[in-house]
This record gives C-alpha cells, structure tokens and sequence, in this order.
C-alpha cells in the first residue's frame, strides 16, 4: 500500500507523548466522569489507556475539578497508568490554573478554547495568563476553536468586512475563515506572549462533515501546527461513528491530522472507551497505523442459511480480543495479522487467500468441510464439530511462529 505523506509539522511533546508529523497519529479521548469524583476519574481514564487512548482529556470547570487533578494523576501513577491527562478549560481556565498551581504542574497539556476566554477583545488578560501558566509549567496548550463557541468578536469583525466587500463571501465562508483566524491569530498571541512554537497544537472542531473537510484544509495549508482532529459532537452510535469516520478519512488520507479524537455520545451507561476503538479502527482501515488483527467476514447471503459462520466470525473477533493484552507482549507485530472467515466457496478461498490465515466454511448444499488457507496456501481442510478449536489451533500456532520473539519468521508450509 502506498504510504500517506503526513503533511510536515513541528513535533508538540505532550509528557511522554509527542505529536507531530514525524510520529504516528496519536489516539486520544476524554472523560466524561465528574473530575472531582476521583477514583470515578481513575476507573475510566484507566479503561480508556487500556483500550488505547494515548492521552486523555479530563474537564477541569471548577474548583474541585482542579483539587482532584493532582490526586487523580497520582492515582493513576500508583496503578503504573501514566497516560498525560490533559486539562479542558472553559471561561475560568485562568483562574483555575493560577489558584491551584498543582493542577497546573499535574496536567500534560492546556487545552484553550479562544471563544471562551477574551482573545479578540481589547483585553485578552485571561488568555494571556493561560498562556503564561503554560510557559512556567513548560506545557503545551491546544488552541481548541469550536464553532459552537466561536470568538462571536472576531465572527462580526469579519462579518461586517466582508459586507463591505464588493463581491462578499457567503456566511459560511466567512464562518470557516473566522474558525481559522480564531485559531492562528490565538496562536500567534501565544508566540508573542512567549509561548515554544513547538508547543502548541490547535484544531477547529465543526459537526458537519464538509465544513470540517474545509475548516481543517485551510489549517493545514495555514500553518506547521499539529493538528488535532475531530467532528465535534459527532452523536450516538452508528451515526456518530459513519459521520466521524466520513469527515476524518479523507483528511487523514491527505496526511492532515497528528492526532485524533472520535467524540461519540456513549448510551446512558455504555462503554466510554467504544470512541477510542472507533479512532483505532479509522486509522487501521485506511491502513495508517496497526493496533489489533483484522478479521475479513463476507456479509452471508442465501448460500449460508445456517448462522455457524457468523458464529465463527464472532468466537474469532473475541478470541483475538481476549488474547490481544498478552499477544501484544510476546508477539510484537500480531497487530498487523490478517484473518479471513468466509461464509461459502464463491469468494471465500480468494478472500483467504489474501489474508494470512483464511478459512472457507461450507454453504448450503455445499460438502462439510472448511478449506483453511495460511499466507496464501491450502493447509488443511477442516471437518467436523471441532472447525472453531481447530482453527483457533492454528491460529495460535501461527502467532507463535511468525511473531514469537527470536522464532524465525518462516511461514507455515501448506499441505494439500
Ligand atoms: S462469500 Fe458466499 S456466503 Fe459470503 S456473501 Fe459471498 S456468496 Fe454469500
């Protein structure tokens, strides 16, 4: 596959975590638990390093949210998580981090957003005192531009501008260029006031899907800043993951974006951490970065009136899952595995023989039996009522060898 020219950036260092053109594109997410509830904060952000956020985000909005930010950091210490916990702030961001200098020292990153402080106006004293906050803490800050919170200042400077153009702008042009000027003029605030150039990330979040394709081209042809990608307010669950995955790709795919956000609306007590596995599984379609094996299933159809293959489908996919937090360890690169499960022979042996282990089940009227193919090749065909342990067998055999420390990385030799 072709690799993606990643648009070049400066490197932003957020704790252990860099972000940048030269690095893969970091999954990140945020909590939705009240940062004041401690060992609430800890449980999640906890479940969402596990499923592999790289940095999560906790809001800081008062003062018992800025209490609980060093306790929670130091929670997560003690339990060997340290995942950078970065600070949201809204509106008294700055005094927030003046009055409670440990939560300056404990968080990673700042995140700003310039419609809610007073950037744009004539004083931009509590915007300057974030940005002062970060220069002593040596942190770096996201400049994070909303559009339903954008500098309303700036949105009628430009409005009243442009009426006076002779050939004005449509209003939602206008809107795009005042959500890229919210973003870089902050910016260049932020520089003037002191603030690293390699120190700020920035974004400019909309929730339609071609305003952000056209919000985050004009970032990235604007400046070298990282940026950190997302469709905000995307929803709830199939809409929420179509529209992130239609408005993220074809950026990623340009090589905009060194960090990525799905914000889905989880279901009343659904799993927060379903928006960092959206965010993997973007990246791993487009083939931008690997984070767990990849099971190939055809849909079925009339050839498959018994459901046993998408029963097979589902036992592997848990398998993996399940077997995922020790493989990693011992197998390094069985993320990159290819599985195919197929339900009959129309394209069930070409399907597997692209994938590095595929097998074929039996279709209606179809002999019982279940060709399995390994890189390429008839291994074995299976029989019986055994199919799942049997490919499972093979599967972890084929783990073993391929991506077993010091093991050769020979293929397994097909047997027809
Ligand atoms: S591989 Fe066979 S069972 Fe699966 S969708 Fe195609 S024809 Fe139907």
């Amino acid at each position: 596959m072709p690799e993606i020219q990643r648009r070049k950036t400066v490197t932003v260092r957020i704790g252990h975590v860099r972000v940048g053109s030269d690095v893969p594109v970091i999954v990140q997410s945020m909590t939705n638990t009240d940062t004041a509830d401690v060992q609430g904060t800890i449980q999640q952000v906890a479940a969402l390093a596990a499923a592999g956020s790289e940095l999560v985000r906790v809001t800081v909005n008062n003062d018992e949210a800025a209490k609980a930010v060093p306790y929670i950091v130091e929670g997560l210490a003690k339990l060997g998580i340290h995942v950078p916990i970065i600070g949201d702030f809204h509106y008294n961001g700055h005094l927030l981090l003046k009055k409670y200098p440990d939560c300056a020292k404990a968080l990673a990153k700042y995140r700003i957003n310039p419609g809610n402080v007073s950037i744009g106006r004539k004083n931009d004293d509590n915007f300057r005192t974030m940005i002062e906050c970060a220069i002593e803490n040596n942190k770096p800050v996201r400049i994070g531009v909303n559009w339903g919170s954008l500098d309303q200042a700036l949105l009628t400077r430009l409005m009243d501008e442009n009426s006076k153009r002779p050939d004005p702008l449509d209003a939602r042009d206008v809107m795009m260029e005042a959500m890229c000027r919210s973003a870089l003029d902050s910016a260049a605030a932020a520089e003037s006031y002191g603030l690293g150039h390699d120190k700020i990330i920035i974004s400019g979040k909309v929730s339609g899907v071609r305003d952000l394709i056209d919000v985050y081209e004009m970032l990235a042809s604007r400046c070298d800043y990282p940026l950190h990608l997302g469709l905000t307010e995307a929803g709830m669950g199939m809409k929420g993951i179509v529209a992130s995955t239609a408005g993220l790709s074809p950026l990623l795919l340009k090589g905009i974006g060194d960090t990525i956000r799905v914000s889905l609306t989880p279901k009343p007590g659904g799993d927060r951490t379903e928006e960092v596995l959206t965010g993997q599984q973007i990246l791993q379609s487009l083939g931008i970065r690997s984070f767990t094996p990849q099971v190939t299933a055809c849909p079925g159809c009339g050839r498959t009136t018994s459901t046993f293959f998408q029963e097979l489908a589902q036992q592997i996919q848990n398998y993996l899952r399940d077997s995922m937090p020790s493989w990693r360890e011992r197998y390094p690169g069985v993320e990159e595995l290819k599985l195919a499960v197929m339900g009959c022979v129309v394209n069930g042996p070409g399907e597997s023989k692209h994938a590095n282990i595929g097998i074929s089940l039996p279709g209606t009227f179809e002999e019982p039996k279940a060709p399995v193919y390994v890189d390429g090749r008839l291994m074995t065909t299976l029989r019986g009522d055994t199919i799942v342990q049997d490919f499972q067998k093979i599967l972890d055999e084929y783990v073993k060898t391929r991506y077993g420390k010091g093991s050769p990385k020979e293929e397994l030799v097909g047997v027809r």
